[in-house]
Parts: C-alpha cells; sequence; structure tokens
C-alpha cells in the first residue's frame, strides 16, 4: 500500500478502535487487515466468505488500491478548483440505522397533517413501489410509471394542503440523523471553496429542512437536486418548480436543476456556484448507497472520479457487486469520518 493510502486509512478521528482494510483481488478476497495502531494482518478469505461483522471496527474494502492511488495523486495534482462532491442523501449522508430503529427517508419522513392524504401517498406507495423493482417491468414502461407516482404524490400533497410548518414539524419528529462526520465534511470543502451536489428524487425543501434542524448551521456550497416546492406567502404549497425528478431520471437532471439551498422560506442565498463553475470541476468525489448512485455522475465530463459506496445492509449478498463498483466501500453503516480523512488528506502537505 502506498505512503498515499496509507495516511489517510491508518487514523480515523471517531471513537472507534480500529479500521480494517480490506484489498481484494478480482479472483479471491483477499483481506488485509489493518489497525489503527499501525499493525498489518494478512490473510486469505474465500471469496463470497462473508466479511466479519464490526465489533467497533470501521470495516473499508478496497477493490483496486493502485488505481485509488492514482486517482487520489490526479486529484490532489489538479486541486481543490477542480473539485465538486456529489452525494445521495437517504442513507448516505444520513444513517442506516438510528438507535436500533431503521433510519426514515427524507421521503417517508413527511406528515401532511391530514391523515386522509397521509393514507392516500401511502396507498400509492404500497401499489408503486414494487413496480419500480420489478424486474420484469421494461425501463420506458417503469419510468411512466415513476412518472405517474411521483404526479400523484405531488398532486395529493397540494390538494391536502401542506403546509411549511407541517414539513418542520414532520422533520423534528422524525427518526433521520445525520452521520457522523458530516458536518465535518461540509465545513471542511466549504473552507476549500468546493460544492457539495446533493441528488434526490425526493423533495429539496424537506432535505434543506433536515440539514437545518440537524445540522444547525447552513452551508454556502451545499446544492440540493431535487423537487422544489412553490408555498404561497400563507406557506401553502401551490405548485412544484420544473421538471419532476423521479427515482429512475434523476441523474439526468444534474445540473441544470441544482439551485441554491434557500436561507428561509421564500429566501434564496445567491447561486454563489452556477452550473457553468460546476461544469468546470472536473474531478468528482461521488458519495452514494445504492449502485445506481453512480449514474450521478453522467451528467459531467469528468476525468477523475473516486467513488465512495456506503454498503450498509444485506453485505454479503452485495458486497462482490460494490467492491467491483466503488472505489471505496464502508461497510456496516459507517461514519462519515474516513471521506473526512480522504479530503483533508487531499492537499495537506504531509501526505505526498
Ligand atoms: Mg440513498
Amino acid at each position: 500500500m502506498s505512503n498515499q493510502l496509507q495516511s489517510i486509512f491508518k487514523t480515523v478521528p471517531v471513537n472507534l478502535s480500529a479500521v480494517r482494510i480490506h484489498l481484494c483481488s478480482s479472483t479471491q478476497f483477499t483481506s488485509r487487515v489493518w489497525f489503527c495502531g499501525g499493525r498489518f494482518e494478512d490473510r486469505l478469505e474465500m471469496e463470497g466468505n462473508s466479511v466479519p461483522l464490526s465489533d467497533g471496527c470501521v470495516e473499508v474494502v478496497v477493490c483496486d488500491p493502485q488505481l485509488l492511488d492514482k486517482k487520489i495523486s490526479a486529484i490532489r495534482t489538479a486541486g481543490p478548483a477542480k473539485l465538486q462532491v456529489i452525494a445521495d442523501f437517504d442513507a448516505t449522508l444520513t444513517r442506516y440505522w438510528v438507535n436500533g430503529r431503521r433510519g426514515t427517508s427524507s421521503h417517508g419522513l413527511l406528515r401532511q397533517g391530514n391523515p386522509e392524504y397521509d393514507n392516500k401517498r401511502r396507498d400509492l406507495y404500497y401499489h408503486y413501489h414494487p413496480l419500480e423493482f420489478s424486474p420484469t417491468i421494461p425501463i420506458e414502461e417503469k419510468t411512466k410509471l415513476m412518472e405517474e407516482w411521483w404526479g400523484k404524490t405531488h398532486a395529493l400533497l397540494i390538494e391536502g394542503g401542506l403546509t411549511y410548518d407541517a414539513i418542520k414539524q414532520s422533520v423534528a419528529d422524525s427518526i433521520i440523523a445525520f452521520r457522523e462526520g458530516v458536518a465535518e465534511l461540509f465545513e471542511l470543502l466549504e473552507e476549500k471553496d468546493i460544492p457539495i451536489l446533493i441528488f434526490s428524487a425526493g423533495l429539496a425543501d424537506i432535505i434543506e429542512e433536515v440539514l437545518r434542524q440537524k445540522l444547525h448551521r447552513s452551508f454556502k456550497n451545499v446544492k440540493i437536486v431535487s423537487n422544489r416546492m412553490v408555498f404561497d406567502e400563507n406557506g401553502h404549497l401551490i405548485a412544484f418548480k420544473g421538471k419532476t425528478i423521479h427515482s429512475l431520471n434523476k441523474n439526468e437532471h444534474a445540473l441544470e436543476m441544482a439551485a441554491p439551498l434557500h436561507d428561509q422560506l421564500g429566501n434564496v442565498d445567491g447561486p454563489t456556484y452556477d452550473s457553468a463553475s460546476v461544469k468546470t470541476r472536473t474531478n468528482v468525489l461521488l458519495l452514494g448507497d445504492h449502485l445506481g448512485d453512480l449514474g450521478m455522475s453522467d451528467g459531467l465530463n469528468y476525468e477523475t472520479r473516486i467513488s465512495v459506496g456506503f454498503l450498509n445492509d444485506n453485505i454479503e449478498n452485495s458486497l462482490m457487486n460494490y467492491r467491483d463498483a466503488f472505489d471505496i466501500v464502508y461497510l456496516n453503516d459507517a461514519p462519515m469520518s474516513g471521506v473526512v480523512k480522504l479530503v483533508s488528506q487531499l492537499w495537506s502537505s504531509d501526505s505526498v
């Protein structure tokens, strides 16, 4: 392992006893376990064997350390002015488990203060959600179904009289929490003037409220690429802005949909980063928890991309696909601290 990778992975500033890094080849699952104290243990595990569960450790899988090393060097050489971060929201920036319970998604937390309409939206979920994951429905047909689902849901939110206050209350009542280290990551990126685009097929206004309530501060470099609501002067939802972003088209709308973070209702912080400046940032750090999240950088003609995958659950079945698809895979609902370390080492003077 290169000095560069060693400096990134050797310590993670969280209250965890160790970081284990598994380096694997394409044919066999060769694991190297590296403890924070600096001791290496080499060991071999057969492909398909279950990965040891985290016992107070952060488990990291890096399938191609040479490639990762090259990418880190390329990003270091280009400098922070060339980098942007593209992140999925649910189960990527937020935790999969919160106090032993499955964390709520930004989509699922909304209670519009009208049980009849909450139930109608829930019924739509039960109807369309299985269709979204059906292996037999052709993609064109599925895309139409998703448009239908999102359209009906948005119409119900308007018809049911959603208010901005209901969003605030829903977020306050929800089981949702950011991964440890997310605020530090945002701060670090803000210091370096690096934009963070958060992509979601959910609702921008809810994500912003989650950021406000759970991080207790705003970041000028954070942009939400998601469905945005329009409220009247009394705080009632009256419309949605622009094209609907659903689960099957969220990647197509990357840059043109990037809107600045609302400072408060009806008030928008000036666009610190416009689409043009984002397009000139040709290096990408991509964070996701789903293989489909890799498509979030499709709208960009990027030069170097480091992809980080959070594999939160069903690890035994999904690890092979994740480790082949992402440069770095964090297992078991890991904290964001490893990514903080990666970013902080990208331009530190002692990590060459
Ligand atoms: Mg997600």
